[in-house]
Parts: C-alpha cells; sequence; structure tokens
C-alpha cells in the first residue's frame, strides 16, 4: 500500500513512517503540510518522494492507497473528509477531531465511500494492554470492580506547542492524553464509560487549556474507573490497575508508545509476572489496519472507537467546566 502522510509532524516522523515501512510493500510517496519549507525540509530528511501544500495534488496521485493523517486537531475533519472523498482509506491520529460530532461525520463519510477508517489509538496494539485485555477476558480476576488509570506524565520540550497554549489546535491533556485512556477502558473492560465526574488544572504548563485532569467514570457493568493525566509530573511514572472479584492487575510503565512494562497478575494463588509480546505498538497498529483493509480482521482501533474516546472526553472537559456529573453522549452510536 502506498501512503499519502498529511501533517509533516513528531509522530509521523518518529514512528508512523517507519511502521508503515516494516509492512510488506508499505511506502509513503506523499507528505502533505501547510508550509511548503517545513514540508520539504521533512520529505527530504525521511526520504519521501514528494511533499506539497495542496492536500489535492497528493489525493489525485491513483497509485496511493491510504491517507494518514496526523495534523494538529482541527485539521483532521476537512482533511480526512477530502481524503474519504478521493476514495483513500484513512488512518487518522486522535482525537479525531474536535467535536464528537464532527468525528461522526467522518466515520458516516467513510462508510457512505466504502473505504477503510480507523483510529491510531496505540495502546490498545501493545503487548501490556493485549495481555491485561486476555486476563480480564479470560475471567483470571473475576467480576472487574474497578480500573486505576495513572497516566500523568512530564511533556517533553519538543512537543510543548499547540498541545500547552492553543485552545484553537485541540490543545489541553483533555482530547490529547484522556482520548488513549477512555480507549483504554474501554478495550480492557469492553464496555462505554456511562457517567463521568471530573476537575482539571493548569499546573505549570497550560496557558489558556488545562495540563491536568482527574475524572471518576461509571461503567454499566457498575465497575468504577479512575483516571489521572497532566503534562506536568516529571517522576510519577505510569501505570494501570485493575481490580477484581478474583483478583489484581498491576501494570507499570505501560501508558507509553513503547514496548515496555510489566504486568502482576495477583490471586489466592499468589503473585505473578505476566509474559508479554514486546512488539512495536504503531507496526501492530499498522498491522491490523491492513488486515481491515484486506477484508481479514478489524482495525485495532475502528472508527467508533475514534469517536467514543472523544465522546468520553469532552464529557471529562465538560464535567470538569461545570462542576456537574455529565453522561456521556455518544451520538447516535451505540
Ligand atoms: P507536531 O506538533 O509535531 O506537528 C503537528 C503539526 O505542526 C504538523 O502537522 C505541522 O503542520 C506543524 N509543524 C510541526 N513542526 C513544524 C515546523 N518546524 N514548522 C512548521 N510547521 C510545523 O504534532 P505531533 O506529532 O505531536 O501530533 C500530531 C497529531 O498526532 C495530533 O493529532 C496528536 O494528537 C497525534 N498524536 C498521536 C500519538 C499517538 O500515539 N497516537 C502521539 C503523538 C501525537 P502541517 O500539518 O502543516 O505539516
Amino acid at each position: 500500500m502506498r501512503w499519502v502522510f498529511v501533517g509533516a509532524s513528531t509522530i509521523a516522523s518518529q514512528y508512523m513512517l517507519g511502521a508503515v515501512r516494516a509492512q510488506e510493500g508499505g511506502d509513503v510517496a506523499w507528505v502533505a503540510s501547510g508550509s511548503a519549507q517545513h514540508g520539504a525540509d521533512w520529505a527530504s530528511a525521511h526520504n519521501v518522494p514528494k511533499s506539497t501544500t495542496d492536500l489535492a495534488e497528493a489525493l489525485a496521485d491513483e497509485s496511493c492507497d491510504a491517507v494518514y493523517i496526523s495534523s494538529t486537531n482541527e485539521k483532521h475533519l476537512p482533511q480526512a473528509m477530502a481524503a474519504i472523498a478521493a476514495g483513500k482509506h484513512v488512518l487518522c491520529e486522535k482525537p479525531l477531531a474536535m467535536s464528537v460530532a464532527d468525528a461522526a461525520d467522518m466515520v458516516k463519510a467513510a462508510e457512505a465511500a466504502g473505504v477503510t477508517f480507523a483510529t491510531n489509538h496505540h495502546l490498545r496494539c501493545s503487548g501490556t494492554h493485549r495481555a491485561m485485555q486476555a486476563l480480564i477476558a479470560e475471567g483470571k480476576i473475576g467480576k472487574v470492580l474497578s480500573l486505576r488509570i495513572f497516566h500523568a506524565v512530564h511533556l517533553p520540550p519538543h512537543l510543548q506547542g499547540w498541545r500547552i497554549n492553543d485552545a484553537t489546535a485541540g490543545g489541553g491533556v483533555i482530547p490529547d492524553i484522556t482520548v488513549h485512556d477512555a480507549d483504554v477502558a474501554r478495550f480492557l473492560l469492553g464496555e462505554d464509560p456511562q457517567r463521568v465526574v471530573a476537575q482539571m488544572a493548569a499546573s505549570g504548563m497550560g496557558e489558556g487549556v488545562e495540563d491536568s485532569a482527574m475524572s471518576v467514570w461509571t461503567m454499566p457493568s457498575g465497575a468504577m474507573v479512575m483516571s489521572h493525566e497532566s503534562f506536568t509530573h516529571p517522576f510519577a511514572g505510569s501505570g494501570l490497575e485493575v481490580h477484581g472479584t478474583e483478583g489484581s492487575i498491576f501494570a507499570k510503565g505501560v501508558m507509553t508508545q513503547e514496548p515496555v512494562g510489566d504486568v502482576e497478575l495477583v490471586t489466592a494463588a499468589g503473585r505473578t509476572a505476566v509474559e508479554v509480546s514486546r512488539h512495536n505498538l504503531y507496526e501492530q497498529g499498522l498491522e491490523d489496519f491492513y488486515s481491515a483493509v484486506a477484508g481479514t480482521g478489524r482495525a485495532a482501533a475502528d472508527g467508533p472507537d475514534g469517536v467514543k474516546s472523544l465522546a468520553v472526553a469532552m464529557a471529562v472537559r465538560d464535567a470538569a467546566q461545570t462542576g456537574q456529573a455529565v453522561d456521556v453522549d455518544y451520538g447516535d452510536l451505540t
């Protein structure tokens, strides 16, 4: 599959170019950027043959089948709609859009056009998260009572741009990290958060947007989820705990882009280290995307998954802004 990359971004250069090139026949033919100079520099630094500021020019290339979108968040909607209209399969970065309605429109447009549309939620592609999901699905911890997500990290200096100071580009820790945590909770527990309470703060980095959030979510099964996201915590580490009637899972260092971290299962039988695969998260996401395009499997996180993670994040922000409990509005997705 030949790709058009939309957005000459950090994630594209650090992870996604390599992930595409790791697939059989995976090739990036174009980068489309808002800046001619930046796009050309980026293309030349990464051996991408063509760059353009005119997305339509790249989309007109019939030798390309797929588009990966990693521009800033407010651009995802028009760029995805253009790619879908051109008949390309689309892998779009999270958050899919600035509103749930816009994200749902993207998914519906892709369905109507008959193209594959997926969301780049990498955490559910990791060996650690997949191992935890299997333990839960196999009933190893009994009925799940609660999930605690520790995702307060330190945003590195090279990413401290629009994320911390530009609400119009989709900045803030809630659209950036809470969306990932919403996807993790849905993936692990197999159900959609129903109601949230939350608080948010600017604790040293955020200028006009929140850089920290804590929230509590109720799940239809009655399980409770506690989620903490931040850009300002250099030494907190990340992790996840799932507690059930028959056991608990403790995962350390697993809310990350790398295939690292440890998972332990604790039951009446004692404490055991869980074996996990150490495959590349983004390559796995691409592999699953290729299966979805081929009709042999599903995308790791598909379009509705991206809409739902955004819906949870938007509910968290609403709850934090209003001080009220908020029911998650998934629109017409069930
Ligand atoms: P960057 O800040 O690196 O890039 C975003 C955009 O900024 C680029 O698309 C580019 O615009 C512009 N830009 C960047 N550097 C320059 C420059 N030197 N000169 C001019 N313009 C520049 O963003 P990220 O890579 O951190 O994030 C991009 C998207 O990916 C976001 O939607 C984010 O939420 C998502 N993301 C997802 C991750 C995941 O694991 N799934 C991880 C990290 C990010 P242009 O589009 O015009 O080229």
